[in-house]
């Protein structure tokens, strides 16, 4: 392969420019010329593509959201879409594409590999929801944006011995919930995959108040509903001073942490390994520190559970 392309599709995540940067700078240490595409799969099938130098990808391996931008693209999930992707890449003489983003972005790289053009995906999503890997590029920025922001709140929570409902993302996914809720010593951790009774949490939070503690934090992903409700029904059950923050896009910029941005280098390597190797419709992912790689589909139709061990624990830690 002499010619590859990489775009960023979906949902934006902190590390993807990292993941860009490795993608172009592994391809051109093996003699590839690799192709920007901007704005996804949209500016896939507009044909907005720049060759890209060692220099295009200089001075973004710290910067949050992504230099070739993204998108939603509607007209992508159609056979005609598609075909005018491949056909924007093949006048260029691009042979594979590298497409970081989340589950839909994968599908879309599925589909052009069933028609004759090598894709691999690499996992760009705070969400932490992607099969076949241990860790999505951007969860871990993310996941210490939560504890930063609760870490604030806990403070002027404690001032004012107030309970407060913390909204983070994730609507079907609660690893960062549940990372959160660990790592910031919450005392309820609401996630979309485990039904928890509200009077659990309630009684929680009332034990702890009994006791002597000043604050209490209860995380909620927003797939389980709306922190708002929440923090009016806790307060209207034990009349308690209730207060709620819906982190919501913070969650998704700033500077990638070291681990995002180890991750993307490593995870946009590979990408290019694969393709040089001639392969195609092949994930990468990273799974007790070995980069490795699966079929998509495959991939995606296992079904990520989160690690209800630590579920466990938090209940345990905050008795
Ligand atoms: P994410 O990649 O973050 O999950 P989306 O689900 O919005 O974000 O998907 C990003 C883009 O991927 C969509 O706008 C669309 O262009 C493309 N895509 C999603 N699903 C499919 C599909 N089934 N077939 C082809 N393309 C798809």
């Amino acid at each position: 392969m002499k010619k590859i392309g990489v775009l960023t599709s979906g949902g934006d995540a902190p590390g993807m420019n990292a993941a860009v940067r490795s993608v172009v700078r592994k391809g051109i240490y093996h003699g590839i010329e690799v192709y920007g595409i901007y704005y996804g799969y949209q500016g896939l099938i507009n044909g907005d593509i720049e060759k890209m130098e060692l220099g295009s990808v200089g001075d973004i391996i710290h910067r949050g959201g992504t230099k070739l931008f993204t998108s939603r693209c509607p007209e992508f999930k159609t056979d005609e879409g598609q075909m005018k992707g491949i056909e924007q890449m093949k006048k260029l003489g691009i042979e594979g594409l590298v497409v970081i983003g989340g589950d839909g972005s994968f599908r879309g790289a599925k589909k052009l590999t069933e028609k004759g053009f090598p894709c691999i995906g690499v996992p760009g999503t705070i969400d932490n929801d992607i099969p076949g890997t241990d860790f999505t590029i951007g969860f871990d920025t993310a996941l210490n944006t939560i504890i930063d922001a609760v870490d604030k709140i806990r403070d002027t929570a404690t001032s004012h011995e107030r309970t407060y409902v913390i909204e983070v993302m994730g609507r079907d996914a609660g690893d960062l919930a549940l990372w959160a809720g660990l790592s910031a010593g919450a005392e309820s951790v609401l996630i979309p995959e485990k039904k928890e009774d509200f009077h659990d949490i309630v009684d929680r939070v009332k034990r702890g108040h009994d006791r002597g503690k000043r604050h209490s934090i209860i995380i909620v992903a927003e797939g389980v509903g709306s922190g708002v409700d929440y923090a009016k029904k806790i307060q209207t059950e034990l009349n308690l001073e209730t207060r709620v923050t819906v982190l919501g896009h913070t969650q998704r910029g700033g500077s990638p942490t070291a681990f995002d941005r180890v991750l993307a280098s490593r995870l946009g390597a590979k990408a290019v390994d694969l393709l040089m190797e001639g392969k195609g419709g092949r994930m990468v992912g990273i799974q007790s520190n070995q980069v490795v790689d699966h079929d998509i589909l495959e991939a995606l139709n296992l079904k990520r559970e989160p690690e209800m061990s630590m579920y466990q624990l938090s209940l345990e830690l905050s008795i």
